[in-house]
């Protein structure tokens, strides 16, 4: 799929506000750091569409983004940021449980993993609420330009053993750069077919 646009709708704390369209949507989510705004950015072709964050878990916001004029893009807030209180911790699990809960127009939820790190508790609890609660979701990978090959294949066959152990079947993944422009085209081939499904 080209990118011919990409503009910003608008940006909410209340999952209720978000907009009324039923354009596909299409989440991405992951722990603070974990390169999703350089990730929104490679796939949009736009340099900063997506702020790359200086203080990360600072703002919890749903930003949606208008791409191609019908799809939705949407870059929801980091979690797992260490200094973050517990009971802003609750604050964000309600918020993200809401917007999963409520967006009947999401098809995919995207879950960023950083390749260089052992599989993490509090991405394994997301998935497995997303799971719980039905709603689709698919894992990129992120920065594979830290590793070589072999190690990728070795993170890789690691992550899918741990999954295993509760899934039944590895869900599907995508091996990313953003800043060697790795995978681009295949997290966007793959958005392109379920837009046409
Ligand atoms: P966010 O907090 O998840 O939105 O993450 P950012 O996109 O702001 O990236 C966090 C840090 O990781 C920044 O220092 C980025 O330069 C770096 N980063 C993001 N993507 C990549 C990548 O593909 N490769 C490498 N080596 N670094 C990356």
């Amino acid at each position: 799929m080209k990118i011919k646009s990409a503009e910003f709708v608008m940006s909410n704390s209340d999952v209720a506000k978000c907009p009324k369209s039923m354009l596909p949507e299409y989440a991405f989510i992951g722990r603070s750091n974990v390169g999703k705004s350089s990730l929104i950015n490679m796939l949009t072709s736009r340099k900063s569409l997506a702020k790359t964050s200086g203080r990360p878990g600072k703002t919890q916001l749903i930003n949606h983004f208008l791409i191609n004029k019908n799809w939705h893009l949407v870059d929801l807030p980091g979690y797992g940021y260490a200094r973050v209180s517990k009971s802003s911790k609750k604050i964000f699990q309600k918020f993200i449980t809401e917007y999963f809960g409520l967006r009947q127009q999401l098809v995919c939820g995207f879950v960023l993993i950083d390749i260089r790190h052992k599989p993490q508790p509090i991405d394994q609890e997301f998935m497995q609420l997303l799971g719980e609660n039905g709603i689709p979701f698919s894992i990129i990978f992120t920065k594979a330009d830290k590793l070589k090959p072999k190690a990728i294949d070795n993170y890789v066959n690691d992550y899918k053993t741990i999954l295993l152990e509760t899934w039944e079947e590895m869900p599907r993944y995508f091996i990313t750069s953003s800043s060697k422009g790795i995978g681009k085209d295949d997290v966007l081939e793959y958005i392109d077919s379920l837009n046409n499904n």
